[in-house]
């Protein structure tokens, strides 16, 4: 095992599956020594699933939390935290109007749970979704809008005051796919007569723009250990999408490298390499 440094990182989700985008760059991590958490504002409670002898509506949550739980443990991630709340689902369906779902938790308070874990766990970055969500779940763009308000809170003293010690986290960083990326896939689906898994958004305000990307992770040699992590989200391994139709270098280059932005923070040294979100602190 490597010395354990000061160092610690934090990527805040929504979802039990969402972690995958970021598990190259968490695993390498942990590699080096860095402490590293993921907190879950929800358990995906009202995702779909894919064989019915896994779980049922009512236990899915506490089928998926065991599916984080185990999916961290395969990038050797052991500190998982759950904020309680429900998964809110599409935008549009009956579940969004939950009182217990994310998206209509009181803004006060979801910050303060996030400020909570902060203060607890002291990371030296602090990961989520970008503003785009990825691909627009509601859910998404809560915890991207909530983790970076907590961003901020967590260090003033003034804010949550029995939440715990202020802790300031040196960085924000936002992960999501690249858009030149969902552009391919998009292209690909469209040449060969595929619907597109997300017909009702425009690849254009999907993922990550590529001009905003400060910090680009290379992680092949951890391909494998990607797809043995997100294999763990047995109940969410469904056959046959539009994704599973990509051609398997197409999908291997996609998990290979990963992609920041810088959100809030300390600014990078102009020389800093690109695969160090570290650099300079
Ligand atoms: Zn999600």
């Amino acid at each position: 095992m490597p010395e354990r440094s000061d160092r610690a990182v934090l990527a805040c989700y929504a979802h039990p599956d969402d972690e995958q985008g970021v598990t190259g760059f968490l695993h390498r991590c942990v590699l080096q020594g860095v402490r590293v958490g993921i907190l879950c504002a929800t358990r995906g409670e009202v995702g779909q699933i894919a064989d019915p002898a896994l779980a049922t509506p009512e236990t899915l949550g506490i089928v998926r939390e065991q599916e984080l739980r185990r999916a961290a443990a395969v990038i050797g991630v052991h500190d998982v935290f759950f904020l309680d709340y429900r998964d809110s689902g599409m935008a549009g369906s009956p579940e969004n109007a939950d009182p217990r779902a994310f998206i209509n938790a009181d803004p006060e308070e979801a910050v303060g749970r996030i400020v909570k874990v902060i203060r607890a766990f002291k990371p030296t970055l602090v990961i989520t979704f970008d503003e785009s969500g990825g691909y627009g779940h509601p859910d998404h763009l809560a915890i991207c809008r909530w983790t970076t308000e907590a961003f901020y809170a967590a260090g003033d003293p003034s804010r949550y005051p029995e939440a715990g010690e202020a802790f300031a986290p040196a960085r924000l960083y936002y992960s999501s796919f690249s858009r030149s990326i969902i552009k391919q896939f998009a292209a690909f689906l469209a040449q060969n007569g595929i619907p597109s898994p997300f017909p009702d958004v425009n690849p254009e305000q999907m993922g990550l723009a590529d001009e905003r990307i400060t910090n680009t992770v290379y992680v092949a040699e951890y391909v494998d250990l990607k797809r043995r992590s997100l294999e763990e989200h047995r109940t969410q391994m469904f056959p046959n999408t539009a994704l599973s139709a990509l051609p398997a270098e197409m999908w291997r280059a996609f998990r290979s490298v990963e992609r920041y932005a810088l959100a809030a923070g300390v600014p990078l040294p102009q020389d800093a390499p690109e695969d160090d979100l570290f650099a300079g602190l």
